[in-house]
């Protein structure tokens, strides 16, 4: 089957300065939270590319617009990264920007650099093509994704009442569609004892002790979770346990359980908190549940209360949007698209979890190569990304 090789052909034309953008973006480090100087770098890019509107909002995300119309497409990618963890592990220098044989290196290659660097191109192949009157497309740079995914957007949507009809999503996808994600919570649990003095263990009641049967029914639980196509089942880990005892020669009259709980369709934050209260060697306990909540503070200073708790979501395959990318696909590439769910957690979380606005995903580089040491991604997947999102840009604005 022929694809459709005039977008492909202008993406490749600016495949020099893709590098080379791309390159910078990786040689700036933006751990969570320091996401500063790579933003004022994709500033300056979507500046050069004669974007028709850029701004950033007192959160510090960075906006890159192109057309005036009212019709809002947002192309999300994240420009925040995690740490590179031990440099024993790495090949190559996680923050050089290393490139050869087609590929580039780094911290952030795959997640996300390369698709956002994609997205931000794209713009400069729509701003040629020129978008129907009542469209808009917006390229955002969000930050703070890594370790609160969907706050960035909590905050556009509420507070600077951005309202986009439909996402895309530019993580890595290995060029699959994504049409959704298992969500996540944090359970705190704290099991209450009685202390007595250390030689007298059997005058307390000790809160570790306690904890054995509830960790041994947490685990089980695992085995009772249903699958669920295409996102998987739901699963559940402790992840860190503390005890608080009056000394160390003393029986602990408190353990708390830390809980990594994903979510998948059919539970909610409810449901899952249910099940442990209802676990035997919870109940006849005295304890207390609850979902944390952390302060999170961006480098603007832009300050948060988070709840450690997102929704999963899912997009029905026979949605227009979805029907787009699969054409849009097939346009390009001359053959259809693999469609599946994200492993790992997005920002859909909050525009189809919590706004359910229509939302998919599709990236270069590999999930499995995100967070993980030698990070890259092909400098062709890259062009084929920046091809793909102009194209889907086209045809959803032609689609109404
Ligand atoms: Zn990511």
């Amino acid at each position: 089957m022929a694809g459709n090789p005039n977008l492909l052909e202008a993406a490749r034309n600016l495949q020099d300065q893709t590098v080379c953008f791309l390159r910078d973006l990786i040689a700036i480090p933006s751990v969570s939270g320091d996401e500063e100087r790579v933003i004022q770098r994709i500033k300056r890019e979507m500046e050069r590319l004669k974007y028709d509107r850029v701004w950033v909002d007192s959160m510090g995300n960075l906006f890159g617009q192109i057309g005036s119309g009212k019709r809002i497409l947002v192309f999300d990618g994240h420009c925040d990264t995690v740490a590179p963890g031990s440099l024993d592990n790495w090949r190559c220098d996680p923050f050089q920007g290393e490139y050869h044989d087609g590929t580039v290196f780094g911290r952030g290659a795959s997640d996300q650099k390369g698709g956002l660097a994609a997205a931000v191109m794209a713009g400069r192949l729509l701003k040629n093509a020129g978008l129907p009157p009542d469209v808009s497309v917006i390229v955002a740079a969000s930050i703070l994704e890594e370790d609160h995914e969907g706050l960035s957007w909590k905050k556009i949507i509420e507070e600077d009442r951005l309202r986009p009809e439909a996402v895309i999503l530019t993580e890595p996808s290995n060029m699959a569609v994504r049409i959704g994600q298992r969500g996540r919570m944090e359970m705190k649990l704290t099991i209450h004892g009685v202390s007595s003095h250390g030689s007298s263990p059997e005058l307390g009641e000790n809160a570790i002790y306690l904890c054995s049967p509830v960790l041994q029914e947490i685990e089980n639980l695992n085995s009772q979770f249903r699958g669920d196509s295409p996102l998987g089942k739901g699963s559940i880990a402790v992840t860190n346990i503390r005890s608080s005892a009056p000394s160390l020669c003393a029986v602990p009259d408190s353990a708390t359980l830390h809980i990594d709980r994903r979510i998948t369709r059919g539970e909610n934050e409810d449901s899952c908190l249910e099940e442990i209260r209802h676990l035997p060697s919870v109940s006849k306990n005295r304890y207390d549940l609850g979902i944390p909540e952390y302060t999170v503070t961006s480098y603007t200073e832009y300050t948060v209360r988070e709840k450690a708790s997102v929704p999963m979501w899912l997009m029905d395959p026979s949605h227009s949007l979805v029907r787009n990318a699969v054409n849009t696909y097939q346009n390009l590439f001359g053959e259809k698209p693999e469609i599946g769910a994200w492993k790992f957690s997005t920002n859909g979380v909050t525009t189809k979890g919590i706004y359910d606005i229509p939302t998919i995903g599709f990236g270069p580089g590999r999930e499995e190569e995100a967070h993980a040491p030698n990070e890259s991604v092909t400098v062709e997947e890259v062009i084929q990304a920046m091809a793909f999102y102009a194209a889907l840009a086209l045809q959803w604005g032609e689609s109404s």
